[in-house]
């Protein structure tokens, strides 16, 4: 298997990608930091950039894998599995 097959049976990668890497990632359904782009055009420094999950700087997210981390993924993609 090539590593172009990988990323796109494992990844989920579009098949037709844009041209734009912000593009590529926002198809791929990402939520960015809100700080990203003071971060990313030296305004603002790594220790104040707020987290996409939970947006604290620095992050507070519940452990990695835990019935809160998952929530707030879904509270961030405006999913409510719960149904609540
Ligand atoms: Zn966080």
């Amino acid at each position: 298997m090539s590593a172009e097959d990988f990323t796109r049976t494992f990844i989920a990668a579009p098949a037709d990608p844009p041209a734009d890497p912000v593009a590529s990632v926002n198809q791929l359904g990402a939520v960015w930091s809100p700080d990203f782009d003071a971060y990313a055009s030296g305004q603002l420094d790594i220790s104040r950039v707020r987290c996409a999950l939970c947006q604290h700087a620095p992050c507070d997210c519940p452990p990695f894998g835990t019935p809160g981390y998952f929530a707030l993924i879904d509270l961030r993609h405006g999913r409510n599995p719960a149904g609540a």
